[in-house]
C-alpha cells in the first residue's frame, strides 16, 4: 500500500521533486522531534530544519487556525498582526535594520535581497561563495553554486554572478581557523576583475556559517574584511540566515553574530514559520526605499494575518520553551558525543558546527580526506532501519546533515548518537 501510493506519486508529482529515500516509509503524524508511519513506527527526525518548534505543536496549530477563522487577507489591508510582527522582527535585528519585507520562502527573500542590492547600488554584479545554496527562483538560483544541488551551475551562471572559493577550513586549500588572509587572497583577483570591468558591484551574498558542508565556521575575521571590501565598492552585504539563523546555532540567534559582523540585508525563512510558508527581508529604511525607484512591492500571501500570527507564535513559543537555550545545551552535548566517535572510528573525520547545526564528515582516509560518499549513503539507509531520519549534505555528499527541530531532547540526541555508533560498529 505504501509502495503503491509512492508509485502514484511518481506518476503525477513532477519527478524532479525527489524523495529522501528510494523506498520511503509513509509518514502520517508527527510529535515533537518524532515522525510516525502508517504502521505506527517512530522515526527520530534529525534533518527537518523547518519545523523548529517540533512536529504537531498544539498551541501553534490552534493560533494559526484561530487566526484563519477570524481573518486572512493581504498586506494591502491594514491589520494589527503585520504591524506587530514587523516591529518584533526589527527588534530582533541589529540597530538600523528596521525595515521589513514579508514574503513566503527563502528563495523569495533572497531574490528580493538581490534586487534591493542592485536597485540600491545601480550595479548588477553580485559576489557569492562557491558550494552555496540560496534558493530555486531565478535570481537565487543564479547565486546557488553548490554542484550537489545543481550540477549544471558552473555552466549556466549568468555573467553578473562572480564566485569566490568557499573557505572550507577542513578540506579546502587552506586549513584551520587562521586562514582568513589566505582565502581573502583567493578573492582578490575576482574583485580586481570586477573593478577592471568598471560596472561596479551590487553586493555579496553568503551564509555566515558555511552551511553546505555542515556548519563549518568561516575563518576568524573573514567576513569582516570581505564586507569592508564589498562596501568600499558601493556593494551591500547580504546575510542568508534562512538555515543558520533564528536560534539554531544556540550560542547565537543570528549566524553573522558568530563572525562579529552586521550585514546590510538579512534574509530569513524556514524555521521562522515553523513550516507555515513565511520569509522576510530585514534591512535599513534607506535600502528598502531604493525599491521605490522600480515601483512598489507586493506579495499576495506574504505578510498575511495568518503568516504574521504564525511568525509571532513561533517567537512566543521559542521564548517560553527556551528553544535557543535548548539548541545550545543539547547541541553541545550532541557535538561532544559525535566528537567521541572520531577517536573510535577512522571514517569519522570531523564534526563541524554548533548548536543544532552540526555536520559529521566521513572520510576514507584521515590524511587525503577522500570523501566517503557511498559509505555516507549506506549509513543513512541503515539509520532509517534503526528509526532515524538522516541525510547526507555537502558537495561530496559525505557529511551528515544534523539539523533537527530545536526541541530535540537530550534522550533523543543520545539515541541518535547510539544508533550512529551502532552502525559504525556494524560496518556498512
Ligand atoms: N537559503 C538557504 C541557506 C537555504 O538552506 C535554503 C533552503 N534549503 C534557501 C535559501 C531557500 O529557501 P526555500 O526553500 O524556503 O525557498
Amino acid at each position: 500500500e505504501t509502495a503503491a501510493l509512492f508509485a502514484r506519486r511518481r506518476a503525477h508529482l513532477a519527478r524532479p521533486q525527489k524523495n529522501y529515500y528510494a523506498a520511503p516509509p509513509q509518514i502520517e503524524r508527527g510529535w515533537k522531534e518524532h515522525l510516525f508511519d502508517v504502521e505506527g513506527r517512530a522515526y527520530l527526525d534529525m534533518v527537518n530544519n523547518v519545523t523548529i518548534l517540533g512536529h504537531g505543536h498544539p498551541r501553534f496549530a490552534a493560533a494559526i487556525g484561530a487566526q484563519w477563522l477570524r481573518l486572512n487577507t493581504n498586506s494591502r489591508f491594514h491589520y494589527a498582526a503585520i504591524t506587530e510582527f514587523s516591529e518584533r522582527l526589527a527588534a530582533l535585528s541589529p540597530d538600523g535594520l528596521d525595515a521589513v519585507f514579508l514574503v513566503n520562502s527563502g528563495s523569495e527573500a533572497n531574490d528580493l535581497a538581490l534586487r534591493l542590492a542592485q536597485a540600491h547600488s545601480g550595479a548588477r554584479n553580485m559576489l557569492c561563495l562557491l558550494e552555496a545554496y540560496h534558493g530555486w527562483s531565478a535570481a537565487s538560483d543564479a547565486v546557488s553554486t553548490s554542484i550537489a544541488d545543481n550540477p549544471q551551475a558552473p555552466t549556466t551562471r549568468p555573467d553578473w554572478v562572480h564566485t569566490i572559493v568557499s573557505p572550507n577550513t577542513y578540506r579546502g586549500d587552506f586549513r584551520g581557523p587562521d586562514t582568513a588572509a589566505d582565502y581573502l587572497g583567493m578573492a582578490t583577483p575576482v574583485l580586481e576583475a570586477i573593478d577592471a570591468a568598471g560596472e561596479g558591484l551590487a553586493g555579496f551574498i553568503a551564509e555566515s556559517v558555511y552551511g553546505n558542508a555542515g556548519g563549518i565556521p568561516l575563518p576568524e575575521g573573514y567576513l569582516k574584511e570581505l564586507y569592508a571590501q564589498v562596501r568600499a565598492r558601493g556593494g551591500l552585504c547580504i546575510a542568508d540566515e534562512v538555515q543558520v539563523g533564528y536560534a539554531r546555532l544556540g550560542h547565537y540567534f543570528w549566524g553573522f553574530q558568530q563572525q562579529g559582523v552586521v550585514p546590510d540585508i538579512i534574509t530569513v525563512a524556514k524555521g521562522m514559520g515553523n513550516g507555515h510558508p513565511l520569509g522576510a527581508v530585514i534591512t535599513t529604511r534607506e535600502i528598502a526605499q531604493s525599491l521605490e525607484k522600480e515601483g512598489t512591492f507586493f506579495s499576495s500571501t506574504g505578510g498575511s494575518p495568518v503568516s504574521c500570527v504564525a511568525g509571532m507564535t513561533v517567537l512566543d513559543i521559542m521564548a517560553e520553551e527556551k528553544l535557543q537555550e535548548n539548541a545550545r545545551t543539547v547541541g553541545d552535548h550532541l557535538k561532544a558525543r559525535l566528537a567521541a566517535l572520531i577517536d573510535r572510528h577512522p571514517i569519522a573525520g570531523a564534526v563541524h558546527g554548533m548548536g543544532l547545526y552540526l555536520g559529521l564528515e566521513f572520510v576514507r582516509d584521515r590524511t587525503t580526506l577522500e570523501p566517503a560518499t557511498e559509505e555516507t549513503a549506506a549509513i543513512c539507509d541503515r539509520l532509517l532501519e534503526l528509526g532515524v531520519i538522516m541525510q547526507p549534505t555537502g558537495d561530496h555528499q559525505n557529511v551528515l546533515k544534523i539539523k533537527p527541530p530545536l526541541c530535540l531532547s537530550i534522550d533523543s540526541a543520545d539515541f541518535f548518537a547510539d544508533m550512529l555508533e551502532k552502525v559504525l560498529e556494524e560496518g556498512w
